[in-house]
């Protein structure tokens, strides 16, 4: 029993609250003998939940081995993420099913909560730090392919709706309960919304890697920001994204409809130097990453806790937002809001330990200390 914390509810935050924790789930009583840990001026807040992650702890999802996968994973656990989507990026289409095989492997004994294909259908204007001939149209078969190689594990899939094949793939997404996440996209306003109406329900990293909102030509930005059956995934580490875009975004969705992603790369949790994303050599110098060639911004080196921490520092969110935003919403989009997203008898015991700075002073995972209280 976690006692005396500020403990972060499905209605709100809560003081001098209590945590039972009973095998691997959360329970409604502790039991007479339960250990009891006093953790007094320390919120207790849901495990995060990150629905686009390429790696980190200097490993990365698309091209490690499955013990670099396991500590790409480790690294985000430590730093609060108790649910993770592994996302590939643009590769060869028998390269990303060869890979889908192994993340597979990883989601089926519950290590990843699924896979996340970014790319290959993506627009060459809006490329990234993805390689440009590597990119193909969406045909429904060749999405159909990468589902197929995922047996069951894939949860998401971006690409740019507007292009040829694009709107009959969301559809066959759709059907097989995979999320069609519209972006790395030049698409109009219009063909955004023909694409929402065909069942798209996220938007991916809002606002990077798609047309600017402009007065005469909306775009994807404003079609996604209005549409209450999309979800708007934004990544919150400064350089993505102005404060101000930040919080017009967040502000107008609302905390249902916001996941806070990190889209990290292998130097999440690691440091700087040069690392590969993909086929793609990166160099990261002061935490930013960018392509060594053209200059893109490649992916973040931001980590869940980070994000949680700029949020109600410096975004002015409140923590039950903030919560909302990084376990809840994300969470309900993987369908797995039975068991994940809030702190509440019969789900898995995921929580994160903050101090009043709102650093990480401790992560259970399913019951089992990832990093062990140290409070002060
Ligand atoms: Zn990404």
């Amino acid at each position: 029993m976690l006692k005396g914390a500020r403990v972060a509810l499905p209605g709100g935050v809560v003081d001098n609250g209590e945590v039972v924790v009973e095998g691997d789930r959360i329970a409604a009583n502790a039991q007479e003998n339960a250990q009891v840990i006093d953790v007094t001026g320390h919120y207790v807040v849901p495990g995060f939940v990150d629905i686009h992650n390429h790696g980190g702890g200097g490993a990365s999802f698309t091209s490690g081995t499955v013990e670099d996968v396991l500590t790409g994973i480790d690294t985000h656990r430590r730093h609060g993420t108790t649910t993770l989507v592994a996302s590939t990026v643009t590769g060869d289409m028998d390269f990303l099913a060869q890979r889908a095989g192994l993340l597979s492997e990883l989601a089926e004994q519950g290590d990843l909560a699924g896979i996340h294909f970014e790319g290959p259908f993506i627009s060459p204007c809006r490329k990234g730090a993805h390689s440009e001939e590597l990119l193909r149209d969406p045909d429904p078969a060749e999405v159909r392919k990468l589902i197929d190689a995922a047996r069951g594990q894939a949860r998401m899939v971006t690409l740019a709706t507007e292009l040829p094949g694009g709107v009959d793939s969301v559809r066959l997404l759709a059907e097989h309960g995979v999320i069609a996440a519209i972006g790395h996209t030049d698409a109009t306003y219009e063909q955004t919304v023909e694409a929402i109406d065909a069942g798209a329900t996220v938007a991916t990293h809002l606002f990077n890697a798609m047309p600017a909102l402009g007065h005469r030509a909306p775009g994807p930005i404003a079609a996604l920001l209005e549409d209450e059956r999309i979800t708007v995934e934004l990544i919150n580490d400064g350089t993505h994204l102005h404060p101000a875009s930040l919080q017009l975004a967040f502000h107008h969705a609302g905390p249902d409809r916001v996941a806070f992603i990190t889209d990290a790369m292998d130097a999440a949790g690691f440091g700087d130097g040069r690392y590969m994303l993909g086929p793609l050599e990166v160099e990261v110098a002061d935490g930013v990453a960018r392509l060594v060639e053209g200059g893109s911004i490649a992916g973040s080196t931001l980590t869940l806790d980070r994000a949680f921490k700029r949020a109600v520092t410096l975004d002015g969110l409140s923590v039950e937002d903030a919560v909302t935003a990084l376990s809840t919403t994300p969470a309900r989009l993987l369908g797995m809001s039975d068991s994940i997203g809030s702190l509440e008898p019969g789900k898995y015991a995921d929580l994160v330990l903050l101090d009043a700075s709102f650093d990480v002073k401790g992560v259970l995972r399913r019951g089992v200390w990832v990093v062990e209280p140290h409070l002060v």
